[in-house]
């Protein structure tokens, strides 16, 4: 008996000193962050810090190989858990030692670790895997878009299981390491800065670092041949543009709207706040695809986005990203307003800072050419559901919202709710409950009944937002022309479609 007691104290001793959860109480992860519109995007169980990326491409066969290094805390005591994740996995190690893994659904990768892993307790989890990323198809599509020297990943809300294992959901953001080995000849662009670059026996060494908090869809790698250009903006934040040598006819307008981005940032700076990141940028691949995406510091952008002449208007509206969706994102994807209404409307401040029509006449002009039985009208902004996330009413009619919010508070109260939410916010996630407490707080003012009439209503509002000195009957009887900046902003609606080639 007394044997058996000191037995028990040296196994209680070790259990206190490893710290595993009993076998007992650990149970598996959710396979699902549980967001209603992707219920098996994200998982349950953990929160990752840190990913560290380690790849090899062959732009000739589209061969990517990779090891991740994935750093998490466990939140509740974990028998398993899922990563989201496509590609071929060979080998899983959890804290050094071989895991357990099973590729199941159409993007879970279950993986058993040899001990229970404890609530709180950090695990390092490294992922062997290799694939041809433009032939893996899940739901019907691949977010890999392959271009004629190599390849691109972005991709709204999903694109990282093409390319690396992630808990794929805005709601669990990280830092991110992104090293990818290529060809003598060929670049490859991510996110954030490039902290080295070098070469040997004729492979090429691309280490890029995100030292902010990014999530998983707005990491980006595009590898292919690139003019890559470099500059400093007057307050010191480093711009890296590239262009594909083969951009053709689009070459110029592209480069023309694109090497605006630091202009723009400052323009926007004043609006937002400071930029929140360490670098900034955009590139253009030689992609077919027709939309641009805010991939973190590097914006996507599709070359048919310059097609008709230059667009500083798209430059606007995924820069603007950078502080609406990109530094403060979204906890759900119901509620994708607070990313597009304002991206939206930055594009139609754009305007009125161009003298190419105010944001009131683009408000005007959205609510006068959408007659009350226009489908446009029954899609709800506030909570569009997953079929109509990226519809043109999450956008214009988004945009409509943040002019009546404004005509409500007044000019002086509106800029100020617009700094506030991102400096409040910055790197973090948020909802629009949240920024209904912030701008009721700064205005004074009860917001519940506007945000109701338009965001969440399946219906035309009775009433244009007017700007309050204006009145309703002038509002009504003052012909609406369509503004000059219409057709620049049109043009970028084609912005978020949805993973099509
Ligand atoms: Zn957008």
């Amino acid at each position: 008996m007394r044997k058996r007691m000191i037995v028990s104290a040296v196994s209680a001793a070790l259990l206190l000193l490893a710290n595993p959860a009993s076998a007992a109480s650990a149970t598996p992860g959710d396979p699902g962050i549980g967001d209603p519109y992707y219920p098996t995007y994200g998982n349950g169980g953990y929160d990752v810090s840190h990913y560290d990326l380690r790849l090899k491409y062959q732009p000739a066969t589209d061969q990517l190989e990779g090891t991740a290094t994935i750093l998490a805390t466990a939140t509740q005591n974990l028998s398993r858990f899922n990563l989201d994740f496509a590609l071929d996995v060979s080998e899983v190690l959890v804290n050094g030692r071989k895991a357990a893994f099973a590729a199941t659904g159409e993007q879970e990768l279950e993986v058993t670790p040899a001990a229970p892993l404890a609530k709180g307790a950090q695990a390092t989890v490294v992922v062997r895997y290799s694939g041809i990323p433009s032939k893996v198809v899940r739901y019907g599509f691949t977010a890999w878009l392959r271009t004629p020297d190599g390849g691109v990943a972005a991709g709204e809300p999903e694109s990282a299981w093409w390319w690396f294992p992630s808990n794929d959901h805005p709601a669990d953001k990280a830092t991110f390491d992104v090293s990818v080995l290529v060809p003598d000849g060929t670049q490859a662009i991510s996110n954030g800065v490039l902290v080295s670059q070098s070469s040997k026996l004729g492979w090429t060494r691309y280490n890029w670092r995100e030292n902010k908090p990014q999530a998983t869809y707005l990491a980006t790698i595009a590898i292919g041949k690139f003019d890559v250009s470099t500059e400093t903006t007057a307050g010191g934040l480093p711009v890296v543009n590239a262009y594909s040598k083969d951009l053709g006819d689009n070459d110029g307008a592209a480069r023309a709207s694109v090497q605006r981005t630091g202009e723009i940032v400052d323009w926007l700076s004043t609006l937002f706040g400071p930029y929140p990141f360490s670098a900034v940028g955009g590139y253009v691949p030689n992609v077919r695809t027709g939309y641009a995406l805010e991939t973190q510091t590097r914006v996507f952008y599709s070359p048919r986005q310059f097609a008709g002449g230059s667009n500083t208007s798209v430059v606007v509206h995924e820069l603007a990203h950078q502080w609406y969706g990109d530094s403060v994102s979204l906890e759900r994807w119901s509620d994708i307003w607070l990313n597009e209404g304002f991206a939206r409307y930055a594009q139609w401040l754009w305007s009125e800072h161009e003298n190419e029509g105010t944001a009131q006449e683009l408000a005007d002009y959205v609510y006068a050419v959408h007659p009350a039985d226009d489908a446009f009208w029954t899609v709800k902004p506030g909570d569009p559901g997953p079929d109509n996330q990226f519809d043109l009413a999450v956008y214009d009619r988004g945009a409509l919202a943040v002019q009546a919010l404004r005509n409500a508070v007044g000019d002086e109260k509106f800029f100020e709710i617009l700094k506030a939410w991102p400096t409040e916010h910055r790197y973090g996630n948020a909802t629009l409950a949240q920024f209904q407490d912030l701008a009721e707080r700064i205005s004074g003012q009860k917001l519940g009944d506007l945000l109701q009439v338009w965001l969440l209503t399946a219906a035309k509002p009775a009433n244009p937002t007017t700007a309050p000195a204006a009145g309703l009957a002038a509002a009504a009887t003052a012909p609406v022309h369509e503004p000059r900046s219409w057709k620049q902003i049109q043009a970028t609606n084609s912005l978020h479609e949805h993973h099509v080639g």
